[in-house]
C-alpha cells in the first residue's frame, strides 16, 4: 500500500484543506467545516473515516452503476494494466480492448450508431461533439451553419465547450463563457414553467421554443441541438412525454443534428439502454461517459450515427481532433466488463420491470408528507419538490427560469444536512432533493432508502416549523 492506513479524520482533513482545491467548491467555507473522507465502498454503501456507514443514493456521482467491489471489473483493469497498460489509437494504431469495446457499443446502442470516439470524460466528449458537428457542415459546404443551442439549466460538462453548452448561469459568469456560436433555450420544467398547460401540452410548447430559435436564428445557421433526456445535475427534470418526439420532428424539419447527452441517462439509468430510448428521439450523436465503466476508471465518448460517420469517413479527410487517453486501453477493457456484466445482471430490465417501477411507488407514497409537492421517477433517478405550502404547491424558493437553481436556497441543504448526518446520501438542488441509486440496489434496499428519505424529510420540516420557514 501506498497510502497511509492510519491518519485520523482530522489529520485528513487538515492536509485536506492545506493543499487539495475540490471541484465546485467555495474552497474558503469547505476548509472551515472539513471534508468528509471516503474510505471505502461495498455495493450500495460507503463507509467514512470514522467508520460511518452510508447508503448512496447518488451511486457516486451518478455512476457506479454495477454498485461497488465488483470483481469482473476490477480482474478486468488488473489484468490489462499487466498486459498492456497503455497504448495510444494515433497513427494507425489501436488496442484490442478499444476495438473490441467499439464493437459491443454498436451492439448495446440504437442501430444508426455503428462508429464512436473515444475520449476521456463527459466533457471532452461534448468538446468532440462541437468540434464534429462543426466539421460535418463544413464539409458538406455550409460552413455558416455552426450554432449549436442548448437548454437553461441544462448541465453538458466543465470544460469551455461542456459549461458553454450547458445552461447554468452561475458557471457561465465565470470565465468569459458561453464560447461563441452557442445559443440556449427554456428547459421543460412543467412544475416551474408550465402555468395553466397540461403536462403534455406543456411539453409541446417548450419543444416549440426550439423552432422558435431556429426560426429566429435562421435554420441554415443551426448545426445542432443538445439535450440531456432527463435533465439530471439540473435537478432531475422529467420532460412531458411529448416533448422529446416533438423535438426530433422539429429538428428534422429543418435538418438539425440531434445530440442525445447520455452522460447519465445511459447503460440502463432510465430502464432502457438509453434515454433517447425512453424519451422517444432518434439521435444522431451520443455522448456518453459515467455509467460506461461505472465510475471505476474514467472514460467517455461519442457515439457516431451513421448520417454524421459516413460524411466524417468518406468524405471528411482527417480529422484534426483526439486525446491522448482516447481508447486507453484498461479503461476500455473496463468498459468492456462493466458492460458484459449489465447483461449477464439484466440490470436494464430489473430497472424497468422491478426496481423502477417500485421506487416509483415508494416516490408515490411520499406525497403524503407535508413538505413534498411533487415526487417523480424515471427508472432509477427521483426528484423530491419541497414546498412551502402543500396547498398552492408554492416551492420554497419561487422557480423562475434558471435562477430558481443558482440562489444557495437552504431548504435543499437543511436537507442534505440531516442526510449526511443519518448515513445517507441523497442530493440538493435548491429546492428539489434528488436520487440515482446504482442499480443493483434491491427492493429491500430501497424499502431502506425510502426509511431515510423520511426520517431526513421529518428532521427537515421539524426545522423549517421551528424556524417559521413556513
Ligand atoms: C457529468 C456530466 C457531464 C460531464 O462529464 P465529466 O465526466 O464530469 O466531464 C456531461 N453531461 C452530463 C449530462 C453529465 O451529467
Amino acid at each position: 500500500m501506498t497510502i497511509t492506513k492510519n491518519r485520523s479524520t482530522a489529520d485528513w482533513q487538515a492536509a485536506d484543506a492545506k493543499h487539495f482545491l475540490h471541484p465546485f467548491t467555495d474552497f474558503q467555507s469547505l476548509a472551515k467545516k472539513g471534508s468528509r473522507i471516503i474510505t471505502k465502498a461495498e455495493n450500495i454503501y460507503l463507509t467514512d473515516s470514522d467508520g460511518q456507514r452510508i447508503l448512496d443514493a447518488m451511486s457516486g456521482l451518478w455512476c457506479v452503476n454495477v454498485g461497488y467491489g465488483q470483481q469482473a471489473l476490477i480482474d478486468a483493469a488488473t489484468r490489462q494494466l499487466k498486459e498492456l497498460p497503455f497504448y495510444n489509437a494515433f497513427f494507425q494504431t489501436a488496442t484490442p480492448p478499444a476495438i473490441e469495446l467499439a464493437e459491443l457499443l454498436a451492439e448495446v446502442t440504437p442501430p444508426q450508431f455503428r462508429h464512436v470516439f473515444f475520449s476521456g470524460s463527459g466533457s471532452e466528449g461534448n468538446d468532440t461533439v462541437v468540434r464534429m458537428v462543426r466539421r460535418y457542415w463544413d464539409i458538406l459546404g455550409q460552413p455558416q451553419r455552426s450554432v449549436i443551442i442548448g437548454r437553461r439549466n441544462g448541465y453538458h460538462g466543465s470544460t469551455m465547450a461542456g459549461a458553454s453548452l450547458g445552461g447554468m448561469s452561475a458557471m457561465h459568469a465565470q470565465g468569459g463563457l458561453p464560447i461563441p456560436g452557442i445559443e440556449h433555450i427554456e428547459q421543460p420544467y412543467w412544475a416551474a414553467l408550465g402555468g395553466d398547460m397540461s403536462r403534455e401540452q406543456f411539453g409541446l410548447a417548450a419543444a416549440r421554443w426550439l423552432e422558435e430559435k431556429i426560426l429566429a436564428l435562421g435554420p441554415d445557421r443551426v448545426a445542432a441541438f443538445i439535450g440531456e433526456p432527463v435533465q439530471g445535475a439540473g435537478g432531475v427534470i422529467i420532460p412531458p412525454a411529448s416533448y422529446w418526439p416533438e423535438v426530433q420532428r422539429i429538428c428534422d424539419k429543418y435538418g438539425v443534428l440531434v445530440v442525445s447527452d447520455e452522460v447519465i441517462c445511459g447503460f440502463g439509468r432510465t430502464g432502457r439502454w438509453f434515454g433517447c430510448e425512453t424519451v422517444g428521439s432518434k439521435p444522431d450523436l451520443m455522448t456518453f461517459a459515467k455509467g460506461v465503466t461505472s465510475g471505476y476508471i474514467p472514460l467517455g465518448g461519442v457515439m457516431v450515427g451513421d448520417r454524421v460517420a459516413e460524411v466524417l469517413i468518406e468524405r471528411g479527410g482527417e480529422f484534426e481532433h483526439g486525446y491522448t487517453y482516447s481508447g486507453h486501453p484498461v479503461a476500455c477493457a473496463v468498459a468492456l466488463a462493466n458492460i458484459r456484466l449489465i447483461q449477464e445482471l439484466k440490470l436494464v430490465e430489473r430497472v424497468h420491470d422491478d426496481v423502477g417501477p417500485y421506487l416509483a411507488k415508494a416516490f408515490e407514497s411520499l406525497k403524503d408528507h407535508p413538505l413534498i409537492g411533487d415526487a417523480e421517477t424515471c427508472g432509477l433517478m427521483g426528484a423530491l419538490l419541497l414546498v412551502k405550502d402543500k396547498g398552492d404547491g408554492r416551492p420554497f424558493n419561487q422557480p423562475g427560469g434558471m435562477q430558481a437553481f443558482d440562489e444557495s436556497v437552504s431548504i435543499g441543504m437543511v436537507c442534505r444536512g440531516h442526510c449526511f448526518r443519518e448515513g445517507l446520501i441523497m442530493r440538493a438542488v435548491g429546492n428539489r432533493m434528488i436520487i440515482a441509486p446504482p442499480l443493483v440496489i434491491t427492493r429491500a434496499q430501497i424499502d431502506e432508502m425510502m426509511a431515510l428519505i423520511r426520517r431526513c424529510l421529518d428532521l427537515t420540516l421539524a426545522d423549517a416549523r421551528r424556524e417559521g420557514w413556513m
